[in-house]
This record gives C-alpha cells, sequence and structure tokens, in this order.
C-alpha cells in the first residue's frame, strides 16, 4: 500500500514543494530512501523508527520505499523527517489519508518529539505558493511563525499528538495565528547629522524616485553618516514585502522580522561572490540581502573592481542570476545603491589643496568604470560642514520621510517611460526641449537621458508640481554631475 505526504526543502533561499510517496510491502524488513536525499535525510530512517515506537505504534517490519519527488531537487537537512513518518503511517493504514491540503515541516527526535526547522517560513511560503492550506510544524518554531497568506500554522510538540488528532479525521487542529510582522524603529535617524541640508535633500530624492547615489567628499565630511541614514528615508515595506524579505534573511543569515526595508553595509574586502552571491546551493549575496532596502557601499573605491561591476546587472534590472553546476537561479536584488569616496587618493580634490598628479586622480577613479557610473543617478558632493556659516536648521528627518512618502505616491500616478523622443504627457514643452538640447551638448549616453528625465520626474513631484518643467531638467543634471571630478 502507499501512503503519500506533502512536506517541502530550501533550495537556495526559496523552498521547494516534495511529495513524499511511501510503499510499505511484502519482502525483506528493509528502508530505502530514493530521489536525492542527503545524509540528513537518509539518517532520518533512525529517528522515524525509533519515534513511530515511541508512540506505542509497531514500525512496519516490512520493505519499505520512500520516494521523494521531484527527484531534481536536492533534499537537504531533516525537514522531511514528519513528512516522511506521516507517508508510512498512511502506507501502513495507521493514519487516514488527507482531504485538505497539508504540508509538514519537522524533524523529529528519537523521542518523538517535533524539532523547529530554521527555513520554516521559506518552506510555509513555497507550500502556500502551491496550494497548501495547513502546514504543521513543532511547538519550538511559534517564536519564529509569521502570518504567510492562505497558509494556517498547526504547532505540535510531539508525533503522538499529531497522531491521534489525524487518526479522528479533520485534519491537524492546534492553529496558531502568528502576531502580525512589527513595525520596528530604525535606531539612527538624520537628525543625528548637523547641517548637510543640501545633501539631505539629495538623499530625499534618492529615496524618493529610487535613485542610486554617490556622496563625495574629503575624508571626515560626515559621508558615511549621511549614506547610513539614507534609509531611515524608506517608508515601511507592505506585510507582503516585508514577508518576503524576512524569508531571503532566513535563507542568508538572520533577521529578526520587520517592516523597515533592509540595510546592508558589507565591508571593502567582500569578494563578488559575498556581493552579488553564489556558491552551491547559491547563497543570496548582498545585493539580495538589502533586496527592498538600502546597500552602502562605503569607501567604494576600495572594492573589487570585478565585484564592482557585477553590480551593473542588479543595478538595471533589480535582479542577479546564478549559475553553479549547470543550475541557474535568479535571486531578487532591487536595492538602493548610496556608495561614499574620497574625490581622490589625498582626499581634496576639489575641496581643499589636491597634492595628487592629475593622473593618479584619474586612475583613481577608473576604478569605477563608465557603464557603473552611467548607472547611479546621482553624484553629490558633500563639504565638510565646520567652518562654514551657520545656516538656519532645516527640515527635521520626519517631514524629510513625509515628503518621500507623498512624492512616491504622486510618482505611483506618474507614466512609467520619460525618456523617449517623443514628449511624455507629463513634461512641458520646454522641459522637453531642455532635455534635447542637453541631449545634444553634454556628451549623454541614451542611459544617462533616460536617468535626467527620471530625476526630474522626481524633482517635480516632490515640488508638488503635476507636470516636469525645465528648471527640473536642469536640477536633474546638476546633482547627476556636479559631485565629479573634471574630466568624468
Ligand atoms: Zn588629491
Amino acid at each position: 500500500m502507499v501512503g503519500t505526504a506533502v512536506g517541502a526543502v530550501l533550495e537556495g533561499i526559496r523552498g521547494a514543494l516534495v511529495t513524499v510517496e511511501a510503499d510499505v510491502g511484502r519482502g525483506l524488513p528493509q528502508f530505502h530512501i530514493v530521489g536525492l536525499p542527503d545524509s540528513a535525510v537518509n539518517e532520518s530512517k533512525l529517528r522515524i523508527r525509533s519515534a513511530i515506537r515511541q508512540c506505542g505504534l509497531e514500525f512496519p517490519n516490512q520493505r519499505i520505499t520512500v520516494n521523494l519527488s521531484p527527484a531534481s531537487v536536492r533534499k537537504r537537512g531533516a525537514g522531511l523527517d514528519l513528512a516522511i513518518a506521516v507517508a508510512i503511517l498512511r502506507a501502513a493504514g495507521v493514519l487516514p489519508g488527507s482531504e485538505t491540503p497539508l504540508g509538514f515541516a519537522a524533524e523529529l527526535s528519537l523521542s518523538g518529539a517535533l524539532v523547529a526547522v530554521p527555513e520554516a517560513v521559506n518552506l510555509a511560503i513555497a507550500l502556500a505558493a502551491e496550494g497548501i492550506e495547513h502546514l504543521v510544524v513543532a511547538r519550538a518554531q511559534a517564536v519564529t511563525c509569521v502570518p504567510v497568506p492562505n497558509l494556517t500554522w498547526h504547532l505540535y510538540s510531539h508525533l503522538a499528538d499529531l497522531i491521534r488528532d489525524l487518526r479522528a479525521g479533520g485534519g491537524p487542529r492546534r492553529p496558531y495565528p502568528p502576531p502580525p510582522i512589527p513595525a520596528g524603529d530604525s535606531e539612527v535617524s538624520l537628525d543625528d547629522v548637523l547641517g548637510q541640508e543640501a545633501v539631505k535633500r539629495a538623499l530625499v530624492i534618492a529615496a524618493a524616485g529610487h535613485h542610486h547615489i554617490l556622496l563625495v567628499g574629503p575624508p571626515g565630511c560626515g559621508k558615511t553618516m549621511l549614506a547610513e541614514r539614507l534609509h531611515t528615508l524608506l517608508p515601511d515595506l507592505s506585510p507582503a514585502d516585508a514577508l518576503e524579505v524576512h524569508a531571503i534573511h532566513l535563507a542568508g543569515g538572520s533577521r529578526q522580522p520587520t517592516l523597515r526595508p533592509p540595510l546592508r553595509m558589507p565591508h571593502h574586502s567582500v569578494g563578488q561572490a559575498g556581493l552579488i552571491g553564489g556558491g552551491s546551493p547559491p547563497a543570496p549575496g548582498e545585493v539580495t540581502l538589502a533586496h527592498r532596502g538600502v546597500l552602502v557601499l562605503d569607501e567604494m573605491l576600495e572594492f573589487r573592481r570585478a565585484a564592482l561591476e557585477a553590480l551593473r546587472e542588479p543595478l538595471v534590472h533589480g535582479a542577479v542570476h546564478l549559475t553553479r553546476a549547470g543550475r541557474s537561479v535568479t535571486y531578487p536584488a532591487a536595492f538602493l545603491l548610496v556608495g561614499t569616496l574620497n574625490p581622490c587618493p589625498c582626499g581634496q580634490s576639489g575641496f581643499g589643496t589636491c597634492t595628487c598628479p592629475q593622473a593618479a586622480v584619474q586612475r583613481y577613479w577608473s576604478h569605477l568604470s563608465g557603464p557603473l557610473l552611467d548607472r547611479i543617478d546621482m553624484v553629490i558632493p558633500v563639504l565638510p560642514e565646520h567652518g562654514r556659516a551657520v545656516l538656519p536648521a532645516g527640515p527635521r528627518a520626519s517631514v524629510l520621510r513625509q515628503a518621500v512618502v507623498t512624492a512616491r505616491d504622486a510618482l505611483a500616478h506618474r507614466p512609467a517611460d520619460a525618456a523617449t523622443r517623443t514628449r511624455p504627457a507629463d513634461f512641458t514643452l520646454a522641459a522637453h526641449r531642455r532635455l534635447q538640447l542637453a541631449a545634444e551638448r553634454l556628451p549623454l549616453s541614451q542611459r544617462g537621458r533616460q536617468a535626467i528625465a527620471r530625476l526630474a520626474r522626481t524633482l517635480s513631484a516632490l515640488d508638488g508640481a503635476d507636470a516636469v518643467d525645465a528648471r527640473h531638467i536642469d536640477e536633474a543634471i546638476a546633482h547627476r554631475t556636479t559631485g565629479l571630478p573634471q574630466g568624468r
């Protein structure tokens, strides 16, 4: 007789549904698991045999074959223990088949206790996407459960309790509604930075229109502190987006569930695999861990050139394609980039007395390739605040954040493409002409022209204007280029 049960395994950052089939039949007592199991799955035989006996049940003294499908997915870890045990008990006639779409994700101890699996949320998301409405996990899993749409968690401490409920019919009966993902709070604020109103305005533009930004300034000007605070301007994520981000972080490390967008700040010694992702199975890199949040690259030119070049794909597409051992996966990587750098090796070019030979400055900047620089919408100079005339205090961080939210709402109702040769509906004739003129006079790539148009659109939204005017084009051109040294 054949019994089945549904489980899931983690593949990279996503869960994959696994159907467990158990065949219990005549023959010498044997227990085989087929379908690409790893050693942890193979060891589950010992745990399952012991756990079933601990429930006071006879372990079938027959030939048992367990098949895990699809066979193409490598089954890692012990999270299939419970699904395999249920499939065997169904095959042996101990448990009825399930009428409700039901999945299992737990390890079993020798005593029959259910043990939590770290990636349960990822598995739950995958199972819910396949129409599985109920998922049985260990009671200890409660602290890690978050709400997953169209899925009910059921918490059990021991296999015996689950067997009793399933035998009674009607499926599991220990539903657990987890608390919603908490809003969370940022520990830092732009209010921590005195002055620097022009840079703060640039960060508001970056956050409102999702414009990648470079902050260029001499050492000690505060550019790192400003860069670290860009993410505080981003609004909270929707619960669905927060769930997606949370699952990525469960697979790639850990992070408490929160509605706040992620902030990643890798050290410049990070390699290409660490930044972009890689390994087998492919682990998410910093760009994926920063998905829907901010990636800060402090002292950007200290990063390896190959790693920086590999940013080009996610900067444009919001995703990375990783290929390893013939398998390719696509991971989300829609982050907002903020990089900081000194203007030259001595750090003073354009700000103080630069002692670098011109060739050294050019070599320094050549570390950032033209195509990469082309994908960064704003290059903003950061002047040291000390020694400058004290300006009246600018708007508070909370006001800036509200401006971002308002502009984002306005932009959501604008047409998407601003870079066409014909005039977009929300561009005035003057703005359109100014952009065409700029494209003729400046060394602008097609991408550069698009960036200026998008930037101008964000500026008009922040202005509360319905249309892009010529002054928005001028301001956009200034934001794109003023932080660059001569000749770039
Ligand atoms: Zn210098």
